[in-house]
């Protein structure tokens, strides 16, 4: 019996095989390998892709979020000890990135139905510390609503999003990414626009934000030997550069195949015992990174489709409150939050998964009792 993975990476890279070669040797001839052309160019195509004005390359999504939060201190707008309201149910390097910063992160329950931040709860959360909302677009949804954007105009608030996971959603026809004052994207080679490696971005409008990241991320300097920052180093290197540029231009084909494939989750799983995420307002807009499904008897449900060669995942076992390392917030109860992390199970997702595959997942799942 053959085993349906949960996701492929050689399949992916395989079908742009010939043109990640080319643009690989391209950078390995050239002799400049930081700093250079190709980052220029996917910088400059990622920014119009999303639809900002700037695009900075950095090594991974999470010192994305770091570098923005970092910016915000750098330029004034927030201080160690501030505040920042983050959804509760997030992966943790949401949180890492704010607490790096020497800030508060204030968890928030998400909406029990669409497991995004639950933005009737936020401005409760709101104190006289608080500087920014956190959005992160779990699972390739988008967790923007009006009222959130509503919220952070009349509070004085700094909207980040996190679109780690989110790469080519959309919410009214623009894009994840450009909705805030500045967000995160990572491009680690499981996300929806994977490097071959580490790699990740900052978009913004904001003129003051786009040059402050890019010399915290270069050691804090903007023109060289002088710093004006104690920065660090977090660069996007010529070679994720130019792959990512390649795959850039496949985005929105890979994201439909994803659709595709939720589609036949969609119109065949029947068993009661399985929720199946609900379809977003524009479906158009969904790009499914994680297929997540919820199953009170999640661990029999996993078990059930190994046994029928279906490769599941947990996104996440574990919430970051009852981490070891964030111990101070052990005790705090999230009961929408710790259910999910008790009930969720994603399902093989990934433009390379054929129809064929999809149904066996479907026959599976709905062989289980
Ligand atoms: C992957 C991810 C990150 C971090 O990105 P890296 O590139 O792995 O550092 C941050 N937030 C979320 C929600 C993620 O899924």
């Amino acid at each position: 019996m053959s085993m349906i993975k949960f996701l492929e990476l050689k399949k992916i890279t395989d079908r742009r095989s010939d043109e990640i070669h080319r643009a690989v040797a391209r950078v390995v001839d050239s002799g400049w390998y930081l700093q250079g052309v190709e980052n220029t160019a996917f910088e400059r195509h990622y920014a119009r892709y999303i639809g900002t004005r700037h695009a900075i390359g950095v090594a991974n999504g999470l010192d994305a979020l770091i570098l923005i939060l970092r910016a915000w201190i750098e330029t004034g707008r927030m201080a160690p000890g501030d505040e920042v309201i983050v959804p509760a149910n997030t992966y943790i390097a949401s949180i890492i990135a704010i607490t790096e910063n020497g800030l508060k992160p204030v968890l928030v329950e998400p909406d029990p139905v669409t497991w995004q931040i639950d933005d009737r709860l936020i401005e409760g959360a709101i104190t006289s510390r608080t500087r920014a909302v956190m959005i992160v677009h779990l699972y390739g949804r988008c967790a923007y609503t009006e009222r959130i954007g509503e919220i952070c105009r009349r509070h004085g608030l700094l909207l980040v999003e996190d679109n780690a996971q989110a790469a080519g959603c959309r919410w009214q026809g623009r894009r994840t990414g450009s909705l805030g004052a500045a967000a995160g994207h990572s491009f680690y080679p499981g996300k929806n626009l994977g490097a071959l490696g580490d790699a990740g971005a900052v978009t913004t409008d904001d003129d003051e934000m786009a040059t402050v990241v890019r010399s915290l991320a270069n050691y804090g300097s903007a023109r060289k030997y002088v710093f004006k920052y104690v920065g660090r180093n977090s660069r996007l290197d010529e070679i994720q550069a130019a792959v990512l540029d390649v795959k850039l231009r496949h985005l929105d084909r890979d994201n439909e195949r994803r659709r595709r494939v939720a589609q036949v989750y969609y119109d065949g799983i029947t068993n009661p015992e399985v929720v199946l995420p609900p379809v977003a307002h524009d479906p158009a807009s969904d790009i499914y990174h994680i297929f997540a499904v919820r199953c009170a008897r999640r661990d029999e449900l996993q078990a059930h489709l190994a046994s029928r060669g279906v490769q599941t995942l947990i996104h996440y076992p574990i919430p970051p409150h009852k981490q070891e390392c964030y111990c101070e917030w052990n005790g705090l109860s999230l009961p929408i939050t710790e259910s999910i992390h008790a009930e969720e199970l994603s399902l093989p997702m990934s433009p390379e998964l054929t129809r064929k595959e999809a149904r066996k997942v479907v026959e599976a799942v709905n062989e289980f009792r």
